[in-house]
């Protein structure tokens, strides 16, 4: 369908290969072909990398914020010029339909537009001081050097989330993508060196982890790290970050729950939490996935759900026609097969898909699925599934719905939908999560803020609050 497409790593603004010379190949989901060829990064490159971004800090830190935020807009213009490209590589590494591409970029742009703004608003206080003369104050300073290391279901905009506001408060950043979005996410950081930014001051390492991570972990250089992905790994650096004592932020896994209220146009909701269920094949953090319905509405909600679903065309996202594209990878299908299986043997009762579809054996494809009744104590009701698969199960009171809601570690997003004010800001107000949506599924916009509580993380991401988790606030007590 196209070339292969060739990544080189960034370190301190030249593009080049891995000193072993090692490299990665990252395959089109869709197809199992050959997409994008990465050099594997080992401790030397990420030693340099490092000290690259250490030397570039000095004077970054110091760069006026206007001229700071001059750089991050040139940056956004050109990513919008080069959109059309970046959606297609995105399309062709992680599988999601050329439209959900397009919509990605568009969100990244806006996300570092966003922060060109905020590089201008960083404010500190002036208070009087208890005695004359004296003055109390507070200035926010860059933390220094940022790793950011984020997931592949969207390797843009997560990406962009964590470059723009770093570059937007002074720090400088080594980034790591996932392996699949290498080749999108090495689009991304052209753009900010084609605006012109000094050399090292975003640099890009890419390969499998385990050594770019444990050199950065180690250093006493990097000051932040910014993670985005699934809560082991999340855990794991949260340990690893002790030695160093480096700031974290971090963006992990979610199970949101959906509360479909009694009082809403049932099928007008169930076909909203289709388009919401099966967005990037349901491998979205805020993918809603537990759906409580109104016991009145359950069956209506289900077979409304399940004739939606059923229209949806699963195919390569390059072609315009495609709904649902394939999984990321071999691993993440055999995972699905295995929760479905387990989800019927734990007492779920199967109402759409449930396998790889017909005819379809090339590819991580797997069909939309629903389950109806699904008991709480089933697997899938307790594991972020991330993949398509729905959940649905009835609920009596508003008491009920809530308190299973609320009965997992996760905490990221959760949905409700209902006419009533009331009973709206009653469900935001009892809802254990850092995102609610009311009878919408958009979760993330770039001017709010965008993060977990209990195990799904913490810091936040885009919004006025995204750029304090990359600044320091200093407090001069000043007696003249
Ligand atoms: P993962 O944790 O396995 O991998 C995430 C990224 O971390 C990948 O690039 C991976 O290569 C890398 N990684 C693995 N080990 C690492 C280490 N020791 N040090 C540094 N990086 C390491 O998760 P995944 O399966 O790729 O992604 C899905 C998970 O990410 C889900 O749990 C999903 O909910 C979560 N996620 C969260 C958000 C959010 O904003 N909260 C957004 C997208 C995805």
């Amino acid at each position: 369908m196209t070339g292969i497409h060739r990544v080189q790593l960034l370190i301190g603004g030249e593009w080049r290969e891995a000193a072993s010379g090692a490299t990665l190949t990252i395959l089109d989901p869709a197809t199992e072909e050959p997409v994008t060829i990465a050099p594997q990064a080992g401790r030397e490159d990420t030693q340099r990398a490092i000290e690259a971004a250490h030397a570039a800090f000095a004077s970054w830190r110091r760069t006026p914020p206007w001229e700071r935020s001059r750089l991050l807009r040139e940056a956004a213009r050109l990513l919008a010029t080069r959109s059309e490209e970046v959606a297609r590589q995105l399309t062709l590494e992680v599988g999601k339909p050329i439209a959900q591409s397009r919509a990605e970029v568009q969100a990244a742009v806006e996300c570092i537009d966003w922060y060109a703004d905020e590089a201008r608003r960083i404010y500190g206080e002036s208070l009087p001081g208890r005695a004359p003369g004296q003055r109390f104050e507070t200035q926010y300073e860059p933390v220094g050097v940022v790793a950011a290391f984020t997931a592949w279901n969207f390797p843009v905009v997560l990406q962009a989330r964590k470059i723009a506001p770093a570059l937007a408060a002074g720090c400088t950043v080594v980034c790591r993508p996932a392996e699949e979005g290498t080749g999108a996410v090495a689009l991304l950081v052209r753009c900010f060196l084609d605006a012109g930014l000094p050399a090292g001051v975003v640099n890009m390492l890419t390969g499998l982890p385990q050594e770019i991570s444990e050199t950065v972990m180690d250093s006493e250089l990097v000051r932040k790290v910014s993670f985005t992905g699934s809560i082991p790994v999340g855990q794991y650096l949260i340990r690893r970050s002790a030695d160093t004592v480096k700031r974290i932020s971090m963006e992990l896994g979610g199970h949101a729950p959906v509360i479909v209220h009694e009082d809403v146009d049932v099928e007008q909701v169930a076909k909203a939490s289709v388009a919401g269920k099966f967005r990037n094949a349901g491998q979205v953090c805020v993918s809603p996935t537990r759906f409580f319905v109104h016991r009145r509405l359950k069956d209506a909600f289900v077979a409304h759900f399940v004739a939606e679903a059923r229209k949806l065309r699963l195919g390569h996202g390059l072609d315009p026609a495609t709904d649902v594209g394939p999984l990321i990878n071999r691993r993440r299908l055999a995972f699905i097969e295995k929760l479905v299986d387990d989800t019927r043997r734990d007492g779920a009762c199967l109402v759409l898909g449930g396998g790889r579809p017909a005819g379809m054996n090339r590819g991580f494809f797997f069909e939309p699925t629903v389950f109806d009744d699904v008991p709480d104590e089933a697997r899938a009701m307790r594991e972020e599934p991330f993949g398509p698969i729905a959940l649905i199960s009835p609920f009596d009171s508003f008491e009920e719905a809530i308190a299973r809601a609320n009965a997992l570690p996760y905490g990221l997003a959760a949905y409700t939908f209902t006419n009533s004010l009331r009973l709206a800001r009653r469900t935001i107000d009892a809802l254990e999560t850092g995102i609610v949506g009311v009878n919408t599924f958009v979760a993330a916009t770039a001017e709010m803020p965008f993060g977990g509580v209990k195990h799904s993380g913490f810091g936040r991401e885009n919004g006025r609050q995204g750029i304090l988790d990359y600044l320091n606030v200093k407090f001069a007590n000043i007696v003249m």
